[in-house]
């Protein structure tokens, strides 16, 4: 019988078997980091840490933590442990605020992410004999390497697509046969779009049936509506180019989380604001320390991103740890009137309004002392020619307000006129 899991000993490894594992990797990490990198060696010592002070899982904390800026500052190969000439691979963040982070590999490190997204991809249901279409931009971003080496690892047809002209991606997945798509959640609902508008139809003239889909945060309104336009089913991957790319943790297909790949991840929850570490179910900041790169290790990343941790069991049979999905990036964050949201939230209230589509548009209005939101909606085509768009706009103003105790000013806009992304959506805009 086919089994459900890639890598079985460490997918159900029993949890005080997984701490010592990660204890004894966290020790090697750390005098390894210690011994081959100046950058971390200062760090540790600014801290009064040495690698003998680390005897258990706790003492991690000892230990400062990793920022984007403090990365930003050892740009771009400061914190690379290996000769330049074990490095195979580099990728890049974005760097769209300021400098990227660079990703160095070594050949190890690109084996052990392959074998890590093919655990991730293996448990959404990937075989061989699936055609994966692989939409995520190629070049710096870890996005599509990352789900082409699991792919790889796994046997499966790799359509190696990248981004942008939808129209020919549209030709592509049809006339290959994809069974599979690696993209964002944004862009797999456009894709969907483009395709009705030129009369196809997702469901029939197309053979995808799984979606492998991150890089956002996307609500379980928009995944519901995913599934239901392309009857597929969907899987969140989760990802930072900083701590490995995709295959940091992954959805199994429960609907409860996904499992943190913590043999080579361990994950601490902390504030936000101040850093102090949280207990298992609370809300709070994901931090990473990578156990196994040799080129790049993070220790103690901060990611901004929110989550709620989790070791209960998981129905599916997996003892890694879970985070519950991402509400969003602490930087996203919006307060008004005292009140702090996400756009993920407000996502979530629109889609909950009938006639209303997943294209919307947060205006955020600095008015001293206040920020007041402005959110853009477009309704659905048939909605829009039903008219009455006053009453639309007021539906979703109340749905936002039950949900989420803020007054927003709502527009509905036609069908369209809201700018579509091809990588990850930009959800947010400062008014001019
Ligand atoms: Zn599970």
């Amino acid at each position: 019988m086919e089994t459900p899991y890639w890598d079985e000993q460490m997918e159900t490894l029993a949890p005080e078997q997984l701490k010592d594992l990660q204890l004894e990797r966290l020790k090697d990490l750390v005098a390894y980091a210690f011994k081959h990198n100046p950058g971390y060696k200062k760090r540790f010592a600014t801290a009064g840490v040495k690698p003998r002070d680390i005897k258990k899982l706790e003492d991690l904390a000892k230990l400062p933590f990793l920022t984007k800026d403090d990365l930003r500052r050892y740009y771009p190969y400061g914190l690379v442990c290996v000769p330049m000439s074990e490095i195979h691979y580099i990728h890049a963040s974005s760097g769209t605020t300021g400098k990227p982070v660079v990703a160095a590999y070594t050949q190890k490190d690109l084996d052990n992410w392959a074998d890590l997204m093919a655990r991730s991809l293996w448990a959404g249901g990937l075989r061989t004999g699936d055609i994966l279409h692989n939409a995520y931009g190629y070049g710096l971003f870890t996005g599509a390497h990352g789900h082409e080496l699991g792919a790889n690892r796994i046997g499966t047809t790799v359509i190696p697509m990248g981004a942008g002209n939808t129209r020919r991606q549209l030709a592509i997945m049809q006339d290959f046969g994809a069974t599979a798509l690696a993209a964002t959640p944004s862009y797999t609902l456009y894709v969907a779009e483009v395709a009705k508008g030129l009369g196809l139809d997702p469901k029939k003239d197309f053979r995808i049936r799984l979606g492998f889909l991150g890089a956002e945060a996307w609500s379980d309104e928009l995944k519901s509506k995913i599934e239901e336009t392309w009857e597929m089913k969907t899987c969140e991957q989760y990802g930072l180019t900083e701590v490995i790319g995709p295959g940091v943790s992954f959805d199994c297909g429960m609907g409860d989380g996904l499992h943190i790949n913590a043999d080579h991840f361990l994950t601490e929850v902390v504030d936000p604001k101040t850093g102090a570490p949280l207990p298992p179910g609370e809300r709070g900041e994901l931090v990473f320390t990578t156990l196994m790169k040799e080129a790049f290790p993070v220790i103690r990343f901060r990611t901004r991103d929110l989550a709620v941790l989790t070791e209960e069991r998981c129905d599916c049979g997996r003892s890694l740890p879970r985070h519950s999905r991402i509400l969003g990036r602490a930087d996203d964050m919006i307060k008004v009137k005292g009140v702090i949201l996400f756009p993920r939230q407000i996502e979530e209230a629109i889609m909950r309004v009938a006639g209303t589509s997943e294209n919307y548009q947060i205006i955020k209005e600095q008015t001293v002392p206040l920020t007041t939101l402005r959110v853009l909606v477009e309704p659905t085509a048939q909605r829009f020619a039903a008219g009455k768009l006053d009453e639309l706009a007021k539906r979703i103003s109340q749905e936002i307000y039950t949900m989420l105790s803020v007054h927003v000013t709502v527009e509905v806009v036609s069908p369209g006129s809201i700018p579509r992304s091809e990588g990850k959506a930009k959800r947010v805009t400062e008014a001019e």
